[in-house]
Parts: C-alpha cells; structure tokens; sequence
C-alpha cells in the first residue's frame, strides 16, 4: 500500500451529524465540534456534580475514604502491591465497563468486593473472582443496600451469601427505579 493511499484511510467525518468535514481517524470531531462537545461534557459534569445524587455519592465516597483511613487494617490493603495488582486486572477484566449497567467507568478505584472486604478471608479479599468494576451510581447503590442489609438480624452472614448474580438483578432493579 502506498503512502498515499494508507494516508486516506486514515481519516474520517466528524461526529457531528450534518458536520462533514474530513478529520484524522483518531479525533472524533472536527475543531469547532471538539470545543462544543467539550463544553457540554463539562457542563453535564457540572451539573451531575451538583445534583442530589452526585453530591450523595460524594459524600459516601468521602465518608468510605475516611473509614478506610482510619481503619489501620483496610489502610494497609489497600496499599499492597497484590491489591493494585489485582484490582488493576480486574479492570482490564471488565474493560472499563461497569459490570452492572454497562457505563464507562474511568476510575480503577471503583473495583468493588463483591463479598464485603470486611467479611472475606485473606485469599478471598485478593481474588478476581469476587472483584468487579461499577461506576459510581452502581457502587453506590450497592454500598447503601449493604448498609441496610447488615443491619438486619443474621445480616452480615446474609451478605456473605450474596453472589454476583444477586446483585446484578437487584441493582438492575434499584436503577430502574432511578
Ligand atoms: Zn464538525
Ligand atoms: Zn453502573
């Protein structure tokens, strides 16, 4: 293949219907499109920021962030080598997508024990199998169920017995609730 012609395969329209000017295969819009888009992605942001769900997982995040810290146990693994290293697999796993509704998620921090961490064995603690990726609404639906459900009589043994296929329809649910 010649210079040429690889060269005009390399390009494409830009995203934006109506929009046909020709841009490099790897953007996604033209300059003019790529300054709106950004600017309603900030906005969006802003105002998911804002709302009353955004700030409520904000807080549980901050809240969850402060017991971790102060919880010299869970301090320490999540500092190990063998935690990142398998959180980060987990990730790639999943792809980036949480495993509950299927939205991007670009934090690999958000890799959550499907078993509560609290309640596993060691090896249970650091194996993918009960590790998965969710985004920030998943998580955070799933951290308040777990809240209510160790609360209840036998909760945490409850909880234990919880696998992802529970949860997945559960949080389905809950999501479909809004
Ligand atoms: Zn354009
Ligand atoms: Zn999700």
């Amino acid at each position: 293949m010649s210079y040429r012609s690889k060269h005009r395969q390399q390009v494409h329209e830009c995203g934006q219907p109506l929009c046909h000017k020709i841009i490099p295969i790897n953007e996604r819009y033209c300059p003019v499109h790529q300054v709106k888009k950004l600017a309603e992605y900030r906005a969006k942001k802003d105002a998911y920021h804002k709302s009353k769900l955004g700030q409520a997982i904000k807080s549980q995040r901050a809240k969850q962030y402060d017991q971790t810290e102060r919880d010299p146990q869970a301090r320490a693994f999540y500092r190990t080598k063998s935690w990142r290293a398998v959180r980060d697999a987990t990730y790639a796993r999943d792809g980036a997508t949480c495993q509950v509704c299927g939205n991007v998620v670009q934090d690999r921090k958000v890799i959550d024990h499907i078993k509560p961490r609290r309640l596993c064995s060691p090896q249970e603690a650091l194996s993918s199998a009960n590790l998965w990726t969710l985004c920030y609404k998943c998580h955070f639906r799933k951290t308040k169920l777990e809240q209510i459900i160790a609360k209840q009589p036998n909760g945490d043994n409850k909880l234990a017995h919880l696998d992802r296929f529970w949860w997945v329809k559960v949080l389905r649910e809950e999501r479909g609730k809004k």
